[in-house]
């Protein structure tokens, strides 16, 4: 068990209860960060530390709620004209009922300009047609695998179009396709997962619609086919180790590069 110099605030849901919840349902990103670091993993999900949301997740939210806000207008066959686009995008930009942000001086201005200007260079370069009606947008799914020994897993697909799973993200550097493949394979693969269990069809592929935070902001689409069996495999096995890792209660801290933006830094120094 971990021990912190400064114990948080008590859970209305014992540490007991919330580990129990997380057995029995999973998400890419809980696996994700799972298998990042487990430590992070506890402070994020079994104590729930409060944290301020940072800019860049701000900037995310915003640019993917516009996005989400278009879509469905395209699923209802009405689609939104450029300035109905950047009001949404100005009210979710105001909208800070998630929290307050962490801005340095000046930099909120200067971020949201940066998001208004990704959303509309990916709507001018009409990555996605306007009048194509999608499959699906901003749907949550859910497959049950517990005839696998597996916990439920969710998630919530961004867009699904001509049964082509599209996810978008917001990057500050323009990304490599292998390694954008390779970084977001459990990502991928839950949603190829989940698509196939909702729908009994295989998915044509997906696609990653990074949209990149530069002085002249671009997209880039990183496209990628079905998931292939042993990606499938790898993406259980990966649940079958979450499962003993939270079985075993064994949320020990793994240094590397990605404690330079973990947030819990200070928390991680405590323990022992
Ligand atoms: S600082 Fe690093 S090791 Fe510590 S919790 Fe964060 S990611 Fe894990």
């Amino acid at each position: 068990m971990n021990t912190l110099a400064e114990a948080p605030p008590p859970e209305a849901r014992s540490e007991k209860d919330i580990i129990a919840g997380l057995q029995e349902k999973i998400s890419a990103s809980r696996l994700s960060l799972f298998l990042q670091c487990r430590l992070k993993f506890y402070f994020r999900y079994v104590l729930r530390l409060p944290k301020p949301k940072t800019p860049s997740l701000h900037l995310g939210s915003a640019v993917h709620t516009v996005l989400k806000t278009w879509n469905k207008a395209r699923w209802l066959q009405q689609p939104l004209s450029l300035k109905a686009v950047h009001q949404t995008y100005l009210k979710a930009w105001a909208d800070t009922t998630e929290g307050p942000v962490q801005w340095e001086p000046g930099e909120e201005e200067a971020d949201k300009t940066t998001g208004w200007r990704l959303c509309d260079t990916y709507l001018r370069e009409s990555h996605v047609p306007a009048d194509l009606k999608p499959d699906a947008v901003e749907v949550p799914v859910e497959a049950d695998l517990t005839s696998h020994g597996l916990p439920r897993l969710i998630g919530v697909l961004d867009l699904v179009q001509q049964r082509q799973i599209i996810d978008y993200k917001t990057a500050s550097s323009t990304p490599n396709p292998d390694k954008a493949a390779h970084s977001n394979e459990i990502q991928t693969s839950s949603y190829s997962e989940l698509y196939r269990h909702n729908t009994g069809a295989i998915e044509t592929g997906v696609q990653l619609h990074h949209l990149v935070k530069l002085k002249n902001p671009k997209v880039v689409i990183t496209t990628l086919p079905p998931m292939r069996p042993p990606q499938q495999t790898r993406l259980f096995k990966q649940m079958e180790a979450y499962l003993d890792g939270l079985q075993r209660q064994h949320f020990v801290p793994s240094p590397g590069m990605q404690c330079l933006s973990c947030e819990f830094f200070n928390e991680c120094r405590r323990w022992h």
